[in-house]
Parts: structure tokens; C-alpha cells; sequence
């Protein structure tokens, strides 16, 4: 499978906008890449277009994508399949897409609290240290359902790497209202599927179907 690589910071600069990758450091503006220097990388980053002005429709679009892709770090073939498959449902076909990367296994993992970020999430999948229903899933890509109960196994709750972790991330984050988290038995419940409103995620998500409607 591939594996996005580069600087996680390089990205958010060049595309624009916090992508949150690189866990604790995101969250304190004097550490922030982004924050201290939002302007795309190189020696003309300083000098690049600022907010997307003047930029085509397509570059536009390509742009939104890739903003999307790469903060669930997903590969662009995997990307695709999560187009083509929201297209063969009911509903708004961006909402599907972006729900189905929120039913993502790491992302839920993230969501929860139980990891500093998403990469770190896949980790712990990875890893084997993560359950659906009392079964081991190494999944990253796995799709979580409704009353699905997610958490850490057994033997790796007494791990104090993963404790520690999930002490820090649990405490800044806000578990959104579609799971339910209960970070000190490191578990956690699916209550419903995100909808739009619940996901809180604040893309142009018409771009990524207009980018594959091309
Ligand atoms: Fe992006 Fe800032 Fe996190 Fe680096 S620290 S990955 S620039 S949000």
C-alpha cells in the first residue's frame, strides 16, 4: 500500500490551510509551521498567490482534493474508490465521501482520543492494538457502524505509551456528538453515522465531485 511521505508541515503550507497532521504540535500556534509561516514552501512561497486568487477552476478543485486526501492521508487510488462508490449511493454524493472517510478505522481511533493523530491512530491499528467488538482489527481503512463498540485491547490498555497518549489527546480533543468516548476504559461507542452538520469539517466538498466529474 502507499504511504503519503514529505514533511507533514510542507503540505499544509502548500496547500493552504492546517491539515493537522503531526499531532500535539498542531494545536500550539508557536510550534505551527503554518502558523508561523503560512505561505507555501520554497523560494518563492512568499511570493505565491494567497487564497487561491487567480487560480483556475480546476486548480481550485485539484486543490480542495488534495486538502481532503491528505489530511485522512489517504492514497489518491483509494481516494478515487471512495468517489466511485459515493456515486452508486443515495444522497449528496461529497457528504458520502466525506462520511465514509469519517467511518474510517484511524480516524475513529483519532476522533476518539486515543492518539495524537490520525497517523498515529493507523499505528495502533497497525500495531494490533485496536478492537471492534472484542475483535482485533488491523484495518486502517475499515469502516465503523453504528453500536460498533471501538477500544484499545486488553494488554495494551496497561501499555503506559498508549495511556500517556491518550491522556494528552483526549484532553484537547472534542469527541464529536456522533461517538461517544470513555477515555479511561479506552473505549469507545459509534452512536449514529456522521452527517454533514455532525462532522464539523468545514471543505468545499462540491470540489472533490466537480474534480471527479471532469
Ligand atoms: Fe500542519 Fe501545523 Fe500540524 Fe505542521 S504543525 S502538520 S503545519 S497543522
Amino acid at each position: 500500500m502507499s504511504r503519503e511521505t514529505g514533511s507533514a508541515c510542507k503540505k499544509c503550507r502548500s496547500l493552504g490551510r492546517k491539515l493537522y497532521l503531526k499531532g500535539e504540535r498542531c494545536y500550539n500556534d508557536e510550534k505551527c509551521a503554518y502558523r508561523r509561516r503560512s505561505y507555501a514552501p520554497g523560494q518563492q512561497g512568499q511570493f505565491s498567490r494567497k487564497g487561491g486568487r487567480g487560480l483556475t477552476e480546476f486548480a481550485v478543485q485539484l486543490r480542495e482534493k488534495q486538502r481532503v486526501r491528505k489530511m485522512y492521508s489517504v492514497s489518491e487510488r483509494q481516494f478515487r474508490q471512495y468517489y466511485l462508490k459515493a456515486i452508486q449511493r443515495k444522497g449528496i454524493t461529497s457528504d458520502t465521501i466525506l462520511q465514509m472517510l469519517e467511518r474510517r478505522l484511524d480516524n475513529v481511533v483519532y476522533r476518539l482520543g486515543f492518539a495524537f493523530s490520525r497517523a498515529h491512530a493507523r499505528q495502533l491499528v497497525r500495531h494490533r492494538h485496536i478492537m471492534i467488538n472484542h475483535r482485533i482489527v488491523d484495518i486502517p481503512s475499515c469502516l465503523v457502524d453504528v453500536d460498533d463498540v471501538i477500544e484499545v485491547k486488553e494488554a495494551s490498555k496497561k501499555n503506559q505509551g498508549i495511556r500517556d497518549a491518550a491522556n494528552i489527546a483526549s484532553q484537547r480533543l472534542r469527541v464529536p456528538a456522533w461517538l461517544e468516548s470513555n477515555p479511561l476504559e479506552l473505549k469507545g461507542t459509534v452512536l449514529e453515522l456522521p452527517d454533514r452538520e455532525k462532522m464539523g469539517l468545514d471543505f468545499e466538498a462540491h470540489l472533490l465531485v466537480e474534480y471527479y466529474s471532469r
